[in-house]
């Protein structure tokens, strides 16, 4: 049995982890187009802000791959897949056989068509690895200008690690505020305070309309007329799944690869786990790309057992997030745009409680400068345990255990509660 991983992340290592776990005996290449072992994504933006070393950014110790007795190709690109012959090949055209092959390639910047967009070879970037990072702290420093085109996670990440290296930045986005995909207005408005206090400069409901360049500087034009000038622009729209490997041959994709339970893709032999995959969203109830990392972690762990030959199902998962700008802490989870659910609020000058309810049991939340015990919403959502006689206790901003009830608490207390990896 010979097994092959493209990509070198959160999927890879858990399918790693999965495989040695019943198999410690066959091999595994690992394939990787970074030149990097193994690091956690999330950590780039300190990183680019100085906070953070190379060194300490590793998601497993140096040793890990050696201990887990896997080849590891790193700098090497994966460009095609022979799913009949059982062969990837590299850029370099080398061929590397495989019995099981697992797809954990993540994801991609998704680049808007922004007009005179292609002209411009210096001083644009995305911001998803550590070699982004890399050449954005070269351009960066105090005195410097920057237009982040998306408030997203990502984008507002950037700008973090832009704000402390003294980079003045100016962020864009079409959406009316902050972080559209998991905040409401208000949530929303408490977080943006925040950040325009350390500096920050925001456009909403605006599109970038065209990028030109003059003496080195960049011009973003706004739809609205305004016109922005700045040393760097830093594309941060999205991420989409980085599925190009897959599409070449006949796995089926949708969004994201189409996976079964086991983490298989259409073609037996291949799964495929992570920001590439789609899979079983627990609360939505339909399958859904859910790029976030301890997702991608148990999807690649749950696919590395299975391609073993022993058996284990993907329990679904659903969107969590614990996030910091500058201090302030948040946490979402969950389905916190759902329209059909009941809503329950409270909010203070600097903290912000919500829950999203649907027949009784808790779907969503978002909590912000609240995010003790988050764990323990997402304990019941998971559990989907009925909230009703509950709801004033979550609602306040440190739920102690004891409004769970007691079958419930017995499990969290026995260790039974949710990590946030
Ligand atoms: C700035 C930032 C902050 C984030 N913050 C959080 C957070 O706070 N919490 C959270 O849960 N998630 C966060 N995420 C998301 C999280 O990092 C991802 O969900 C996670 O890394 C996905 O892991 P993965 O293994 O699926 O893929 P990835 O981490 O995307 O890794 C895929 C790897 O495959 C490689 N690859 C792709 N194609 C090929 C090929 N053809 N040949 C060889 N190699 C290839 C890629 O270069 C990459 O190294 C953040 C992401 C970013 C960018």
């Amino acid at each position: 049995m010979r097994y092959c991983i493209i990509g070198n992340s959160a999927a890879a290592v858990g399918a790693i982890e999965g495989i040695r776990l019943l198999d410690r005996e066959n091999p595994i290449t690992v394939i990787s187009d970074e030149p990097y072992h193994t690091y956690s994504r999330p950590l780039i933006s300190y990183f680019l802000a100085g906070t953070k070393e190379e060194e300490g950014m590793i998601y497993r110790p140096k040793d890990f791959y050696r201990k887990n007795n896997v080849e590891v190709l790193l700098g090497k690109k994966a460009v095609s897949l022979d799913t009949v012959a059982g062969e990837v090949v590299l850029a370099d055209g080398q061929k590397i056989a495989y019995d099981k092959l697992l797809l954990a390639t993540g994801g991609k910047p998704f680049i808007p068509p922004v007009k005179g967009l292609s002209a411009i070879n210096e001083g644009i970037f995305t911001f998803i690895k550590l070699d982004d990072a890399k050449e954005l702290q070269q351009h960066a420093g105090a005195g410097k200008t920057a237009v982040i085109i998306g408030a997203g996670l990502i984008g507002l990440k950037a700008a973090e690690g832009l704000i402390k290296l003294g980079v003045d930045v100016t962020v864009v986005d079409l959406a009316p505020h902050v972080l559209s995909s998991i905040l409401d207005e208000k949530a929303a408005q408490l977080v943006q305070r925040h950040l325009v206090g350390k500096g920050l400069k925001f456009h909403f409901g605006v599109t970038a309309d065209a990028i030109t360049e003059n003496d080195g500087k960049k011009i973003v034009a706004l739809a609205d007329g305004t016109e922005i000038t700045a040393d760097m622009v830093i594309m941060a729209v999205g991420v989409v799944p980085n599925h190009g490997l897959a599409k070449d041959s006949d796995i089926e994709i949708n969004r994201g690869i189409v996976t079964d339970n086991h983490m298989e893709t259409s073609i037996k032999g291949i799964y495929a786990a992570g920001d590439v995959a789609e899979n079983y969203d627990l609360l939505a109830g339909e399958n859904r790309v859910i790029p976030i990392l301890p997702n991608a972690y148990q999807q690649g762990n749950t696919a590395g057992i299975n391609m073993t030959g022993n058996e284990v199902v993907y329990p679904g998962g659903f969107a969590k997030n614990a996030i910091g700008f500058f201090g302030l802490a948040m946490t979402t989870a969950g389905l916190v745009k759902d329209k059909d659910a009941e809503e329950y609020v409270n909010a203070a000058d600097d903290s912000y409680v919500k829950l999203l309810v649907k027949d009784h049991k808790l779907v969503g939340f978002i909590r912000i400068n609240a995010v003790d015990r988050s764990g323990i919403l997402t304990g019941l959502m998971i559990d989907r345990v009925d909230v009703s006689g509950m709801l004033e206790s979550l609602l306040s901003v440190e739920p102690g255990l004891i409004v769970l009830p007691a079958d419930t608490r017995h499990s969290r207390l026995e260790g039974g509660a949710v990590t946030w990896r």
